[in-house]
C-alpha cells in the first residue's frame, strides 16, 4: 500500500486526487485462518494489528457485523488519559497513552491525537481526598499528574465558574498529556495497516455460531458462512455476553446505554478537557467547534445504543452550575451506544473456559482511551497464552475476590 506523505498530497492535488488507493481490501472470507476475532472495533482491530506486528500472525481475519469503528468505537467522546489509582490499570491505561503519542507515525495515519489535558474536577471534600491519593498514586507509577488548586483550574479554564452554590471547585487532579484523538481514525488507521500486512477486515459478517470439539473451539458460524480458526479473541463491547453465550459460558458483566451529546460549534472557549464527576458531567471543544458533552450510563439495561431522554436533560442541568455559558448554547446532536461495565469498572482480558477462546471487554465507559495498550496486550496473550499487561484482569478475579477497584476512576468518567 502506497504512504501517505505531504510529497503524496502534492502530487494527487496535480492529478484531480485520481490515484487514492482504498484504505482497506474488502474480501472474500476465506474457509480457515489461523485466527479470528469477532469485532472490527477499535480494541479488536488493534488486536488483529499487535497480533501481526509484534508476533508475525498474519493470517488473521477481522468479522464485523456492522461497518467498522460503528460500535462504541464511532461513538465515544474520545477523552485520553491514564490516571487511575491502581497499579494494573495505570500499567495499561499509560502504555496506551504513550502510544497514543507516536500512534499517527506508527501507522502512517493521522489519528489527530491531541495531548491538551484532561482535567477531573474536585468538588467535595472526599474528591479532594480521592485525587490527591491518585496524584500520590501515579507519582509511584510513574504517569504524570498532579493536584492542582482552584486558581490553576481557572488559568487553565477561564470560562469556569469556581463558585457554584451546591458545588464549588476545591481543586483538579490535572494530567496535561493526556487529551482526545479522532475516533474513527483510529478504526480506520488500524484497519489499513491490518489489511496492508494481509490481513481480512470483513464488514458485515455477524457471528452467530461459535464451534468447538472437546473444548476446544474449532470454528464461527456467520451470516457469509462457516469459517474455521486455531484461535478465536471475542472482542464485541455491548455484545460481549451474547457472543460469550455462543460460546457456551457466562460473564460478570452488565450492558447499559451510555449517550453524548454536541452542541452548535460556537468560537473556541476552552482548550482542556474538563470532568466533573461529582454532578455527572463532561466537556471538551471539537476542532470544529462544538462543546462534546457527555455524563454517566443509564440506570437500566438495554441494547438500543439511543439512551433515555431525561439523562440529558440530567447532564446539561449539572454542567450549567459549573459552565454557565452551557446555559445558551443550542444542542445540535445526540447518540448513544451500548457499553459493558463490570463490577469492580474494570476490563476483563482473558483466556476463557473454552481452550483457545480469548476474550477483551467490561471497558464500560472508558475503553477508547485503553485501544492501543489494549491491542497490545490481548495480542500478546492471544500469542503466547501468557501476557504481564493482562495479567491482572482475568476473569478468575470474579472467583477469587481479587477485584481491580475503580470505581472513583471509571464509575462516571471516561
Ligand atoms: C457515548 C460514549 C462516550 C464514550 N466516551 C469515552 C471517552 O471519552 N473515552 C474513552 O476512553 N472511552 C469512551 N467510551 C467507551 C469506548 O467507546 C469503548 O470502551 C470502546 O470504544 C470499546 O471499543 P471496542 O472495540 O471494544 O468496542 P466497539 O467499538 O463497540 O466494537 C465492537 C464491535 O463488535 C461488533 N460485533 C458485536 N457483535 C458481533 C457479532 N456477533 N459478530 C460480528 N461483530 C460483532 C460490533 O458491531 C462493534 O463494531 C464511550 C462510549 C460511549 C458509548
Amino acid at each position: 500500500m502506497k504512504r501517505y506523505s505531504a510529497f503524496a498530497i502534492a502530487r494527487e492535488a496535480l492529478r484531480n486526487h485520481t490515484g487514492w488507493e482504498r484504505a482497506w481490501a474488502s474480501p472474500e472470507p476465506r474457509k480457515k485462518y489461523q485466527a479470528i476475532i469477532i469485532g472490527a472495533g477499535g480494541h479488536g482491530l488493534a488486536t488483529a494489528y499487535y497480533l501481526g506486528k509484534n508476533h508475525g500472525i498474519r493470517d488473521v481475519a477481522i468479522l464485523e457485523k456492522g461497518w467498522l469503528g460503528g460500535g462504541n468505537t464511532g461513538r465515544n467522546t474520545t477523552i485520553i488519559r491514564s490516571n487511575y489509582l491502581q497499579d494494573p490499570s495505570a500499567a495499561i491505561y499509560e502504555k496506551a497513552r504513550s502510544l497514543y503519542e507516536t500512534i499517527s507515525q506508527d501507522l502512517n495515519y493521522n489519528v489527530m491525537f491531541s495531548p491538551r489535558g484532561v482535567m477531573m474536577l474536585a468538588q467535595t471534600q472526599h474528591e479532594v481526598r480521592g485525587y490527591e491519593r491518585t496524584a500520590h498514586a501515579n507519582a509511584l507509577q510513574g504517569v504524570t499528574t498532579e493536584f492542582i488548586s482552584p486558581a490553576r483550574v481557572k488559568e487553565l479554564v477561564p470560562i469556569i465558574n469556581l463558585d457554584g452554590p451546591r458545588y464549588p471547585v476545591l481543586g483538579a487532579l490535572w494530567q496535561a498529556r493526556a487529551g482526545t484523538a479522532r475516533h474513527d481514525a483510529v478504526a480506520w488507521g488500524y484497519a489499513r495497516a491490518c489489511s496492508d500486512m494481509g490481513m481480512h477486515v470483513i464488514q458485515k459478517c455477524e457471528v452467530t455460531g461459535i464451534r468447538q470439539e472437546g473444548g476446544r473451539v474449532t470454528g464461527v458460524d456467520t451470516t457469509r458462512g462457516a469459517i474455521d480458526c486455531d484461535k478465536l479473541g471475542i472482542v464485541v463491547a455491548g455484545h460481549s455476553g451474547d457472543v460469550a453465550r455462543m460460546a457456551g459460558f457466562r460473564l460478570p458483566i452488565e450492558s447499559v446505554p451510555l449517550q453524548a451529546l454536541v452542541s452548535e460549534p460556537i468560537k473556541p472557549c476552552m482548550d482542556v478537557v474538563v470532568m466533573a464527576n461529582t454532578v455527572h458531567g463532561y466537556m471538551s471543544q471539537s476542532d470544529k467547534g462544538e462543546m462534546v458533552i457527555g455524563g454517566g450510563t443509564d440506570g437500566h439495561n438495554n441494547y438500543t445504543q439511543r439512551g433515555s431522554f431525561h439523562h440529558i436533560e440530567e447532564t446539561v442541568r449539572a454542567l450549567i452550575e459549573t459552565f454557565p455559558m452551557v446555559s445558551r448554547l443550542k444542542m445540535l446532536r445526540q447518540w448513544g451506544g451500548i457499553v459493558d461495565v463490570t463490577g469492580d469498572r474494570s476490563p476483563i482480558l482473558s483466556k476463557t473456559p473454552v481452550e483457545n477462546i480469548y476474550i477483551n471487554c467490561g471497558w464500560g465507559t472508558g475503553g477508547f482511551k485503553a485501544i492501543p495498550g489494549s491491542g497490545w496486550g490481548f495480542a500478546e496473550l492471544m500469542a503466547k497464552d501468557h501476557a504481564p499487561l493482562c495479567e491482572a484482569f482475568g476473569l478468575e478475579r470474579f472467583r477469587e475476590g481479587r477485584f481491580i477497584d475503580e470505581s472513583v476512576a471509571a464509575g462516571v468518567a471516561h
